[in-house]
């Protein structure tokens, strides 16, 4: 088997319009910086527009590039995850299908990785341009929420946009698990990993293929996934309560001898509902993990390939 020096690897959700200005930037910039020796892999994660149509066009006029259908919507990290596995190269980057990431950044990485003889370069974010106050707010919260909570020291405001070692990566694709948030599971993964710092542009195209909705599934995954603190918290409350709930004992039993007996239906009501919140809540996050390990315990594939268009070299093609 041959080993191209450099895999690109790029997850699409619905960016037709983005994919020939990335395929030409993402050649130009690995052309500079490997000659022909590499290969771009595009994974086409069940879009609705005509990404895999677009796809197959520049995969029949372009040896290089390998593209790959993945049979329905799988989300951002599974797809990632099919690319990563699909992928031959000896150095592996990472980079988003809408251009918010400059490929043109991949020299400067290779040189930082070369002379750090680092395994990871994760580009961190300086600046984010043309993103909502409300995206920047709940990212930049989100991060440093997930570094007071998580055991694993994850690099704050950094994406997936990253180069990546051969032995870094097969160390990452040997971690199983369903539920993926991979800018995790690499800081997990160790080795010499170094921060580089860059300027996050606009969307060529398009709007943001993450709604509030997938954005807390994956801040849930990233969370469960990397800490057990909430499940701490749970007992916490616990404790807590079981302390507030002994002080009352004493304050009504008072109230009971000197004659001066409650007839506070209210605050009744009211301890009653504010437990029932509270147990909701920590049945919620036990909740959590114990659907976490129910899918884990299923053990499906990470995702199914429908078509491949282009030289596959890499693993099987079927996911786990
Ligand atoms: N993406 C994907 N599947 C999804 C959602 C997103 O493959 O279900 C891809 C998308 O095409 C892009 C990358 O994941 O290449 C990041 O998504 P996006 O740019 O929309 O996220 P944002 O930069 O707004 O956080
Ligand atoms: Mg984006």
């Amino acid at each position: 088997m041959h080993r191209p020096a450099l895999s690109v690897v790029i997850p699409c959700y619905n960016e037709a319009e983005c994919l020939e200005v990335l395929h030409a930037r993402v050649s130009a910039a690995a052309r500079a910086a490997v000659g022909e020796d590499h290969e771009i892999v595009l994974v086409n994660d069940g879009s609705r527009d005509a990404s895999w149509a677009v796809m197959q066009r520049l995969a029949a006029a372009d040896p290089r590039l390998v593209a790959v259908n993945l049979s329905r919507n799988h989300g951002h990290q599974l797809a990632l995850t099919a690319g990563l596995d699909l992928c031959s190269g000896a150095q592996i980057l990472i980079i988003d299908a809408d251009l918010q990431d400059p490929p043109e950044l991949l020299a400067d990485m290779r040189a930082v990785m070369t002379a750090e003889g680092a395994d990871v370069v994760y580009a961190v974010r300086r600046r984010r341009e043309g993103e909502t106050f409300f995206k920047k707010l709940t990212a930049a919260a989100f991060y440093r929420f997930l570094d007071r909570v998580t055991d694993t020291p994850i690099p704050l405001d950094t994406g997936d946009f990253r180069l990546m070692s051969r032995r870094a990566l097969d160390a990452l694709l040997s971690l199983p698990e369903q539920a993926r948030f991979i800018r995790g599971m690499v800081a997990w993964v160790g080795f010499r990993q170094v921060p580089f710092l860059y300027d996050r542009h606009e969307r060529h195209a398009g709007e943001t293929k993450y709604p509030l909705s997938k954005m807390l599934r994956f801040a849930f995954d990233a969370v469960t996934g990397f800490s057990t603190a909430p499940l701490r918290w749970a007992s916490h409350i616990g404790i807590a309560l079981f302390f507030l709930s002994f002080l009352l004992l004493i304050y009504i039993a008072i109230g009971f001898f000197t004659g001066s007996a409650v007839q506070g239906w209210t605050s009744l009501m009211l301890i009653t509902v504010f437990l029932g919140a509270v147990q909701m809540l920590v049945l919620g996050m036990i909740g959590e993990y114990l659907g976490r390990l129910y899918v884990e315990s299923k053990r499906r594939p990470l995702y199914l390939v429908a078509d491949v268009a282009g030289p596959v070299q890499g693993r099987a093609t079927l996911g786990y």
